[in-house]
């Protein structure tokens, strides 16, 4: 048996909030975005498939430009990645957070200036390294003690490459304990409380080759509340004080990593980002001002909140199932587009399209068509109660860490990717196809 039939007025089955601005309502329940209609876009380009409004992606680079007008912000590119992503996030101001050889070409080979980019990760390889200084990457935040000399050495005696330290603060934040990255115990960064971090920059300091820029520290991500940036601040001052008592130094720059959090289903609330902009100012210039230290320029590495709320996943229904109490609606992706559900419990608010409006609800249970049962992109949630195999169903806030992370299972093949803007739709990434499959497996 289903549930109750509800009506959508008691459900807020019709609240577009958490969409992106330019999302108009059509006849019969259809949808555009960026002034294209989404069910023509699952003709023109087939499901799944994802679609990117570069005007919401510009909004909020301006958004942040405006509420960090003192601050480099860093666009984190592993939420997502490409090379016109990589070009309006130049064209915006912005700088570029990179985590391996396979970001930084890509984003190099879209024209991004190298010295706007900064380079992470906890285990870099010679090529990540290599590339970087070949380049001419920005920042490079060392992660690791192992690195520093592996860096001076690529360097070569007459380098000099600018880097940061990576810190973890001992401040616990984030959506899920999987993307939680302040504290000690997991594997990012240098430890505050142990030394680690101290030790580190002793040796940074004593390589002829790095120029230290200043600490970085991202404690985590889907942040969604101001005081762990807060606390944060006042650890990393309170290490740039001791940094100077012994080694007399002072950083002209301090990154404070990403990880602000948006809303994903109506209701919900990201990160306020005027009242984190007011407040870590504040934080900032009076920590300082107590240690007598010089305020250095912040650094601030958004992906979420610049990319998710601009995408748009669409998915064709493929099966209705009604199972006990239970109502399953599987879609043609699934897990392999979209790990977030499996990986964090991530919750989203699916949307059936071209369901005119005053349907009755039914709760149901959005599946993909992979094979596991945990391939589950949104459990109970309302959809009209005529749900039914040929459906259009789009997924908002989708614009980041899906296609990114998007995996080969099941050789499904990962879907296009199609920016829309002004009313036009051009496609960004093509559909990986079967021929993509059979090229990679060369073995007889
Ligand atoms: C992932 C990451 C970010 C971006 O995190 P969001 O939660 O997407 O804002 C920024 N900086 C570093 C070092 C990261 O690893």
């Amino acid at each position: 048996m289903s549930a109750p039939f509800l009506t959508e007025d008691s459900t807020g089955l019709d609240d577009l909030s958490v969409w992106p601005a330019s999302t108009a309502r059509l006849s019969q329940g259809h949808l555009s975005v960026g002034g294209v209609s989404l069910a023509g876009l699952a003709d023109r380009f087939g499901t799944p498939a994802y679609v990117l409004d570069e005007d919401e992606i510009r909004a909020r680079c301006r958004i942040y430009r405006a509420a960090f007008p003192q601050a480099d912000v860093v666009y984190a590119a592993k939420a997502f990645l490409s090379r016109a992503m990589a070009r309006w996030i130049a064209e915006e101001g912005l700088g570029l957070d990179v985590c391996s050889a396979g970001e930084l070409e890509l984003a190099h080979a879209a024209g991004f200036p190298p010295e706007r980019m900064v380079l992470h990760g906890n285990a870099k390889t010679p090529r990540d390294i290599e590339t970087a200084l070949r380049l001419g990457v920005g920042r490079i935040v060392v992660d690791s003690p192992s690195e520093i000399a592996r860096i001076a050495a690529l360097a070569g005696s007459a380098g000099r490459q600018k880097v940061m330290v990576r810190v973890v603060p001992g401040v616990s934040a984030g959506g899920h304990e999987k993307i939680r990255t302040g504290t000690d115990g997991q594997k990012f960064g240098l430890s505050l409380t142990d030394g680690s971090a101290q030790h580190a920059i002793a040796r940074v300091l004593g390589q002829a080759q790095l120029e230290l820029t200043g600490l970085h520290c991202h404690i985590g991500s889907q942040i969604t509340d101001v005081k762990p940036y807060l606390v944060a601040v006042r650890r990393m001052v309170g290490l740039m004080a001791r940094v100077r008592e012994s080694h007399g130094v002072t950083f002209p720059e301090l990154d404070l990593g990403g990880g602000h959090g948006v809303a994903y289903r109506p209701g919900e609330s990201g990160l306020d980002l005027t009242a984190l902009a007011r407040r870590l100012t504040a934080e900032l210039s009076e920590s300082c001002a107590a240690a007598a230290l010089p305020v250095p320029r912040l650094v601030i590495e958004p992906g979420r909140a610049i990319a998710a709320p601009a995408g748009v996943a669409l998915y064709r229904v493929l099966a209705v199932k009604h199972a006990g109490p239970k109502t399953f609606v599987a879609v043609d992706g699934g897990m392999s587009d979209n790990p977030r559900p499996a990986l964090y419990g991530a919750r989203y608010a699916p949307r059936l399209v071209g369901r005119p409006a005053g349907a009755e609800s039914i709760m149901a249970t959005v599946v993909g068509r992979h094979c596991e049962a945990g391939d589950v992109l949104a459990s109970d949630v309302l959809l009209p109660g005529g749900v039914r195999p040929g459906d259009l169903l789009a997924v908002p806030v989708a614009g980041a860490y899906q296609v990114s992370m998007a995996s080969a299972y099941n050789l499904v093949g990962r879907p296009p990717v199609v920016a829309v803007h002004e009313g036009t739709a051009r496609l960004l990434i093509r559909r990986e196809t079967q021929e993509d499959f059979r090229r990679r497996d060369i073995g007889a």
